[in-house]
């Protein structure tokens, strides 16, 4: 049998610990007895991180830039006990913070499901995704507590000094206070990702903020999204047969809970960190979410939503048998290889995506899955596999 051809070389970010061992299964198992895998090759292991400077987190963007589709591997972003760990010469940064910064993309999160593990919310019959803006509000504040009484303002001074002032609030006692920002330039970033990757899935896109109580900041989100939506997209969805619809953050909540689901969810950066904890663990596991950083001119990352699994790895180096899910590193690999079809048009490679999911899914829909499913599933008798036999038996189905 002749292998399925690439033009392209997609780009490789091979990671840490657990997830890296399970990257090198995917590859052996899954990928290279039918694929005739392109892949440019950037190693964001901790150690060659450390050994390059983090150069190499740098280099692997810019190759992502120059080709178009990534697939990532979770890395470990270090803290204290990782500099000890690894013998780093400093703390060097979240590698998807330098990435995200580099392409100014957004993260767009959905759950995979799969029949015998059931959402908590019964009328969720199709993923939600959530995409999450990426930058600024509370993640990037100012704040401070107010000793006692006094005034607080805030100041803007123009660079050529002229001053514009607001009153926070008229202290009589102790307290506190906050101030937080975002820009035009990133907010309309985000509404273009939305858009084109709504287009891209077909699906409606929601958006919703407090903009009756935020009347200049959340306002300023409203606005930025419907221009740009009349301005460029508003012809595409009407031929594309999807909807844009704005409406108030607690009025989404509660539509969300009564709807179906298969539509995106855009949120402000911490709507969308709580509400994809929420959205996930509602359908089910982490393990089993798919996350790809979308850029505003068309550029794709896939990734795994979970970490490196550090607590399985250190079982593995202990020769005990682990049972980690490989399922949102697979889908990694199948997202961006069947993006990689699609641009370039290759159809058997297309194929080969969609049918090594539909392989994992029926490997698990059999009752042959992991152990963190099986604590889960709603099947009769799940057989708990390996992490390695878990593999083997979507590459039988496969
Ligand atoms: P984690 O790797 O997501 O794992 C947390 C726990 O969730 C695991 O101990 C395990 O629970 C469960 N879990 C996660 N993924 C699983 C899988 N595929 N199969 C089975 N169980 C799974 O988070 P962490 O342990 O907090 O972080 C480890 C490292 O990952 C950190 O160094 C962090 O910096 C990094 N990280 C990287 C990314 C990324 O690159 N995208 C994202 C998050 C964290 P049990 O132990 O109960 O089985
Ligand atoms: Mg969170």
């Amino acid at each position: 049998m002749s292998k399925i051809q690439m033009t392209t070389p997609l780009v490789e970010m091979d990671g840490d610990e657990m997830t890296r061992v399970i990257w090198q299964m995917i590859k052996e198992h899954l990928i290279e007895p039918w694929v005739d895998l392109k892949t440019e090759y950037y190693d964001l292991g901790l150690e060659h991180r450390e050994s390059t400077g983090d150069q190499v987190t740098v280099d692997s963007a810019e190759a992502t830039r120059r080709l178009g589709v990534a697939v990532k591997c979770a890395t470990i972003t270090p803290n204290a006990a990782r500099v000890e760990e690894y013998g780093l010469s400093q703390m060097w940064k979240s590698p998807n913070g330098t990435i995200r910064a580099m392409l100014d993309g957004t993260v767009f999160r959905a759950p995979i499901l799969v029949q015998g593990i059931e959402p908590c919310v019964r009328n969720w019959a199709a993923p939600i995704t959530i995409a999450r803006h990426a930058y600024g509000d509370v993640y990037k504040n100012a704040e401070m507590r107010v000793p006692g009484a006094g005034k607080v303002e805030l100041v803007y001074t123009a660079t050529d000094g002229t001053e514009q002032r607001t009153l926070v609030h008229e202290f009589a006692g102790a307290g506190v206070v906050q101030g937080m920002h975002n820009l035009d330039a990133s907010i309309e970033s985000f509404a273009r990702s939305c858009f084109e990757y709504a287009l891209d899935t077909r699906q409606d896109i929601w958006f919703a903020t407090k903009d009756t109580i935020s009347k200049t900041y959340d306002h300023r989100f409203k606005d930025i999204f419907q221009e740009i939506f009349d301005a460029d997209y508003a012809e595409r969805f009407a031929e594309a047969g999807i909807e844009y619809f704005y409406t108030l953050i607690d009025d989404a909540v509660a539509r969300v809970m009564k709807a179906q689901g298969g539509f995106i969810w855009a949120c402000k950066n911490y709507d969308g960190d709580v509400m994809s904890d929420m959205v996930s663990s509602a359908f089910g596991s982490l393990a089993m979410m798919t996350s790809v950083l979308v850029s505003p001119d068309g550029i794709y990352e896939y990734e795994a939503a979970h970490g490196t699994v550090q607590k399985h790895y250190y079982k593995h180096l202990e020769g005990q048998q682990t049972s980690t899910n490989s399922v949102a590193t697979i889908f990694a690999w199948s997202g961006a290889l069947r993006k990689r079809a699609e641009l370039d048009g290759l159809d058997d490679l297309a194929a080969y995506a969609d049918r090594l999911e539909q392989a994992t899914l029926a490997t698990i829909e059999s009752g042959e899955m992991t152990g963190d499913l099986a604590r889960i599933s709603s099947i009769d008798n799940p057989r708990v596999l390996s992490t390695e036999d878990f593999i083997k038996a979507i590459a039988t189905r496969l």
